[in-house]
């Protein structure tokens, strides 16, 4: 029986790498609050990332939710429903109200025409998110910000490691959040990172994951508990000596799929940015029924009977949970509700073989093939 392949595989170091990095935690007895494993990778990851300030946690939701807190915002947040439940859960977890701006339908990332509409006088701030790679209309985004006086937070979980027209793309806007999870492009097992250009957030943000402690006994504002510890930081470590690598392999996978699946008939695949250095995080494609002849769940059902995973990523909407029933007026999106329902993000990692690529893109052309 052929091997089962799953949508992602997260890149580890070999046993051996990992062992002589964490042997001096047994010497110093160093395991967590930010020891000197958390201090390398801090620097390292500043360095490989371009950052003026970076800021390690214990993972991405909780750098996400320190961000919303302490840029101190109240009342609405612009963002959109084409995400991760994360990015919703930390507008709605820091007590601001979300409001859905539509996504544009060529990256799926926040439609910037429609945004402005959505602004009003209770608006604070935009989270947006960069979408599989793709970035965000970073320019317009900016203006936007600027005219209406309003806090601009990336959600960068997709976007470790790209660059736009040669800007680290943690560089854009007040903060960008980047998870560091095991199915992210670069992990620490579980981790996240902050990084952003004011340097007088930074007092404020790094208290925020030590209970607010900072320096004193004294604590001046409210924090959690949101610290990467040394057995995270040793794996981050050991994993950004082989990041470009792996991006390397994840490119080769990417431009197999978009080769073999370009000509075929009802697929969208998103085209590549130009000005973007993407990290090839996940490889999502659209299927239009009505020109293909299979739905998104009969391709996902032919995968799945050959022991593949796809993920159907992003679906449904976060806006369509139904926590959030009657909690919040749901503004329309339409786009983020088609791209949602015919979307299939297919297995994409470093250790993907060209040959199963290969044939997960045979059955998907068969599946379609046999339309008639
Ligand atoms: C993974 C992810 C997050 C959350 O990051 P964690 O490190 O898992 O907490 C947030 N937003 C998006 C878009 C993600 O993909």
């Amino acid at each position: 029986m052929k091997q089962k392949i799953y949508v992602t595989e997260p890149s580890m170091p070999s046993y051996e790498e990992y062992c002589n990095e964490i042997r001096s935690i047994w010497e110093n007895k160093h395991i967590t609050n930010f020891g000197p494993k958390h201090d390398v990778l801090e620097a390292n990851l500043a360095t490989y990332l371009g950052a003026d300030n970076l800021l390690l946690y214990t993972n991405g939701h909780l750098a996400l939710e320190a961000a919303l807190r302490v840029l101190d915002l109240n009342g609405e947040v612009i963002t959109t429903p084409f995400t991760f439940a994360s990015t919703t859960q930390a507008i709605v977890n820091c007590g601001l109200t979300p409001i859905f701006c539509d996504i544009e339908p060529e990256h799926f990332t926040i439609d910037t025409y429609k945004l402005e509409k959505l602004i009003t006088k209770n608006t604070t701030a935009i989270v947006a998110v960069h979408v599989y790679g793709y970035i965000c209309d970073y320019k317009r985004l900016a203006e936007i910000a600027k005219t209406y006086n309003l806090k601009l937070i990336y959600d960068a979980a997709h976007t470790f490691g790209c660059k736009v027209d040669g800007t680290d793309v943690g560089s854009l806007g007040d903060v960008s959040m980047f998870s560091l999870h095991a199915t992210k492009v670069f992990n620490t097992i579980e981790g996240g990172a902050l990084v952003f250009s004011n340097s007088g957030l930074l007092t404020g943000l790094s208290a925020y994951r030590d209970f607010g402690i900072f320096g004193k006994e004294d604590i001046e504002n409210i924090g959690i508990n949101a610290k990467m510890n040394e057995f995270q930081a040793a794996m981050g470590i050991c994993n950004l000596r082989r990041v470009d690598d792996d991006i390397k392999k994840r490119k080769m996978v990417s431009d197999r799929y978009r080769q073999q699946l370009k000509d075929v008939r009802g697929i969208y695949i998103p085209p590549e940015q130009p000005d973007v250095k993407s990290n090839y995080s996940y490889f999502a494609v659209c299927f239009n029924k009505d020109k293909s002849g299979k739905s998104r769940d009969e391709v996902n059902d032919a995968l799945m009977k050959h022991d593949i995973y796809a993920r159907k990523y992003f679906y449904p909407l976060t806006s369509e949970y139904s926590v959030y029933n009657g909690k919040f007026t749901k503004q329309e999106t339409p786009v983020a509700k088609t791209v949602a329902n015919n979307v299939l993000t297919l297995p994409l990692h470093h250790n993907l073989g060209l040959e199963n690529v290969d044939r997960i893109c045979e059955i998907i052309m068969d599946s379609v093939r046999t339309y008639t």
